[in-house]
């Protein structure tokens, strides 16, 4: 059913357009025409208002409809987002035993436009063929790269999913991501005192010293199964010869158990504030949560329609934890039930990138699968 010249086609062509996040504008407006031509309803919302960016107009996320032939089915729901990490302009694809790859100097762009290629190649079987199915919503997100910007300010208002796939991970199609963890971003300015190093150190207060003291009674890395903390980013000072009065400190802390990132992210505020005050400095400490947890049931039928279809194409489901965010945390979030799901890229956000010809149509057999399931 699925169409191999053309999907592949379509990737060749989709990945030569830039779309760098906040830079989406010329993907989006080809994919607006693509949808309409296809007899989808298609809408952009106002997302590209809200995150900014310098595309003029900015670009919002892009919303379609592709109306059913079962009246008071379900609505499914597809979504992979347009941006791409850097550097991912220019691209010039080539096909190698099979696999696509970038010429070297960019990146590919599989992720995600081997999702768009597979949502496209769906709708382009269920404009030819008579295949029974509910409402299909489309939904492709800018800015995912820089922050899940797009799903953030997605218009939720106009869809009415009962489940939704993401298309955005790594591992061939029967990766199922059924749980991810939520996140916190930690940002702290430690306050410290500057005075001459030489001349009058007794007047400084350390702002580095401080910092240092602070995160080596930190716990980082590995916190169990479903946690993890780290520092990232610390910078500050000036001069060998001035104690430092500021450094700014960034962290983050992961967990898939609400409950255990508060106690992470907690202690980690905390110990910055302690050390700062046990040593005569300041702290300005905030915590921001990034994005909410996935946690599906195995139960969920959103995770049984992806696990059925996987093996009538006699392929292994294997559900999966990952401990990195996606669309489809924010998905959730919203009270859609999404799985992420495997499209076999590889190597992403490297110049090293590929996507093998046999899993971009593997992929769309898999969302037509799918889809039959479901209904
Ligand atoms: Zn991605």
């Amino acid at each position: 059913m699925v169409n191999k010249s053309r999907i592949v086609e379509e990737f060749l062509r989709l990945v030569q357009i830039d779309s760098p996040s906040l830079h989406e504008r010329e993907l989006a407006d080809y994919l607006k025409q693509a949808l309409t031509q296809l007899g989808l309803n298609v809408y952009e919302d106002d997302a590209g208002k809200a995150i900014g960016g310098s595309c003029t107009p900015q670009t919002g996320n892009i919303i379609a409809t592709n109306r059913g032939t079962m009246p008071g089915a379900p609505t499914l729901l597809f979504c992979a987002h347009i941006d791409t990490v850097e550097p991912g302009r220019g691209v010039k694809p080539v096909i190698r035993d099979d696999a696509i790859y970038s010429d070297g100097s960019t990146i590919l762009g599989s992720d995600d436009k081997a999702g768009i290629a597979a949502i496209i190649e769906v709708l382009h079987i269920l404009h030819e063929q008579q295949v029974p199915h509910g409402d299909i919503e489309i939904v492709f997100t800018v800015a995912e790269e820089c922050g899940l910007r797009g799903a953030k300010n997605l218009d939720y208002k106009r869809l009415k999913a009962a489940a939704a796939y993401v298309l955005d991970c790594d591992g061939p199609a029967g990766t199922i991501i059924t749980r991810a963890p939520s996140q916190y971003r930690i940002t702290a300015s430690i306050i410290g005192k500057a005075a001459h190093a030489g001349i009058s150190p007794e007047d400084g207060i350390n702002a580095i010293q401080v910092a240092s003291a602070a995160i080596a009674r930190m716990k980082l890395g590995r916190i169990d199964a479903e946690t993890t903390a780290n520092i990232g980013v610390i910078s500050g000072g000036k001069a060998t010869n001035i104690i430092p009065d500021l450094v700014n400190i960034e962290g983050e802390t992961r967990s898939i158990d609400p409950a255990k990132l508060e106690k992470q992210t907690e202690t980690m505020v905390d110990t910055i504030r302690k050390t700062a005050l046990e040593m005569g400095a300041e702290a300005r400490v905030e915590k921001e949560l990034l994005y909410p947890r996935l946690k599906l049931d195995e139960s969920a039928q959103v995770v049984k329609w992806a696990v059925t279809a996987a093996r009538s194409l006699g392929r292994e489901a294997v559900l999966v934890s990952t401990g990195g965010g996606s669309d489809a945390n924010i998905l959730n979030g919203y009270g859609i039930p999404t799985a992420n799901l495997g499209i076999g890229m590889s190597k992403v956000h490297s110049t090293e990138e590929y996507i093998t010809i046999d899993n971009l149509v593997l992929n769309a057999r898999y969302l037509m699968e799918i889809i039959r399931t479901a209904y």
